[in-house]
């Protein structure tokens, strides 16, 4: 990195333990949770809007990258610096974490962790219904950005649903407020929204007020297996026009229960095609009645059987199933490609087909899992970077299923976020027209392309690699 870049970030922020330029600092800066190897020149962070209003002006005077980074959990590559540049790492920014119980919100800083937020909103009978699956390690603004969702999407929405209002530092290093902390506001174009789900690309969020809900009352789980995964697709559609609504209704396939079965033995059958989990939440009498009713919908159309779980403990034991699907994965090979195609939910049983036949052309290890109750599937690949070949072949096959996805009538990201991985597939989602617009908005907002290059919008002629060659 320029010296001169350096001395200006020390002047802006002056413990010298919070800007990270060595080697190996910056090593563990270079990936995600997903795919590829890019270090910073240097890591920032910052625990202060004012430093990173300090920050965006000495990376627009020198007309460096700016990253921003939460935990770097993202399955995308979002917050990798594929440029070199500053990283502005918000973990240590964890100040702030208020919950005001009258206006039903939450006030945080970016670096909080999503689940801390919940736990606080519990205290009063509150809660701060997205879920991500990492909510215990990922923040609060990497979710923002990425507009996280999670297996309670189904019933309550992702993250964007809970944001009121905003504090944002733009590319030139001003910081302006959107929204508020009213539920309804309507004043003018909803740059919240744009915010949410921009990947870091448009503006830094540096706070953000957050809506709460009433806590439900209590909760109920059911295991649904199946013989055949058409059916069990088949099924989700069935209880939902069936009158109910779960909190949670998620789908594990055969591969998916035999991996968990060879990493922790839970006594699950490995011979079905597929297992739903489903969480009702609500009074306690509506969930008896509506759990009696869910069983009877799933029996007519063809389970095979369902159990109910009769206390606390065996709700737990029964979810610990789909929480341990990605370690046991990942035992089998090490690199783990996460898709989360995202289709309507009547094509769910014609995409579990696509995939399997996806599979078969291209002879690789796919599990499928995920939040089929809003059609957020989460195609699994696993495979070992090592072996070029293979990566060739998961390169086809990755591509194949978000032309599946697209073909019938889905997304590409149902709340991973498009980050470095997808961007050569936004044009196929949304056309030319539609990409151009999304790129007149950013350059709009950050005219020197500071804020996360190399993001969401595709270089001329890039292609999806998993490989180098
Ligand atoms: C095991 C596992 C399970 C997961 N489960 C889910 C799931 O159920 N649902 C889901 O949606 N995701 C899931 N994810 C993906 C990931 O956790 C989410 O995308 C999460 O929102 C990323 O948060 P983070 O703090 O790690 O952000 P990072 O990965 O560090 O960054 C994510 C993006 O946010 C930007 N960013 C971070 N902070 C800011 C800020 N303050 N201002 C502007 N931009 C910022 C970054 O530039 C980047 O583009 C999972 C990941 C793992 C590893």
């Amino acid at each position: 990195m320029h010296a001169e870049i350096e001395k200006e970030i020390r002047q802006v922020i002056n413990n010298k333990r919070r800007v990270l330029t060595n080697e190996a600092d910056l090593a563990s800066y270079s990936y995600d949770a997903s795919f590829g190897v890019f270090p910073p020149d240097v890591v920032v962070q910052p625990t202060s809007t004012n430093e990173v209003v300090g920050i965006v002006k000495v990376a627009n005077k020198h007309k460096t990258p700016i990253y921003p980074r939460g935990k770097g959990t993202s399955l995308s590559g979002g917050p990798l610096p594929v440029h070199g540049g500053i990283v502005l790492d918000f973990s240590k920014w964890t100040d702030t974490l208020i919950i005001e119980p009258d206006d039903l919100v939450a006030i945080v800083s970016p670096g909080v962790i999503t689940a801390d937020i919940n736990k606080m909103a519990n205290k009063f009978g509150l809660m701060y219904p997205p879920d991500p699956s990492s909510s215990h390690v990922s923040t609060i603004g990497g979710n923002l950005s990425e507009n996280a969702g999670g297996p309670r999407g189904l019933k309550y929405g992702v993250t964007k649903d809970y944001v009121l209002g905003l504090e944002v530092v733009t590319a030139d290093g001003e910081v302006i407020q959107t929204g508020g902390r009213t539920v309804k506001n309507v004043t003018g174009y909803d740059l919240t929204k744009l915010i949410v789900g921009s990947e870091g690309t448009l503006g830094i969020i540096t706070k953000a007020i957050l809506q709460l809900i009433p806590k439900p009352q209590s909760t109920g789980t059911l295991m649904v297996l199946f013989d055949d995964l058409f059916i069990a697709g088949k099924a989700i559609s069935s209880i939902l026009t069936g009158g109910i609504l779960p909190s949670k209704l998620e789908i594990m396939d055969q591969a998916s229960v035999v991996a968990v079965e060879q990493f922790d033995p839970l006594g699950l059958p490995t011979d079905i095609e597929a297992l739903l989990l489903i969480e009702l939440d609500g009074h306690p009498a509506a969930i008896e009645a509506e759990a009696k009713r869910v069983k009877e919908i799933c029996l007519e159309i063809g389970a095979i059987k369902v159990k109910t779980a009769e206390t606390k403990e065996e709700e737990a034991e029964l979810w610990k199933a789909r929480k341990l699907v990605s370690p046991a994965i990942v035992r089998k090979k090490p690199t783990k490609i996460s898709e989360d195609a995202t289709v309507p939910r009547s094509r769910i049983p014609e995409m579990f087909q696509r995939l399997k036949e996806i599979r078969d052309k291209y002879n690789i290890d796919l599990v499928v899992f995920g939040h089929a109750g809003d059609g957020n599937l989460h195609p699994n690949i696993i495979a070992d970077k090592r072996n070029i070949e293979e990566m060739k072949r998961v390169e086809k096959a990755v591509e194949e299923i978000f032309k599946a996805a697209l073909e019938m009538g889905g997304t590409l990201s149902g709340e991973h976020g498009i980050g470095m991985m997808k961007t050569p597939f936004m044009e196929m989602e949304l056309g030319t027209t539609g990409l151009y617009m999304m790129k007149r908005i950013k350059e709009a907002w950050d005219p020197h392309n500071l804020l996360n290059p190399g993001k969401m919008f595709p270089d001329p002629g890039q292609r999806f690699a998993l490989t180098n060659e």
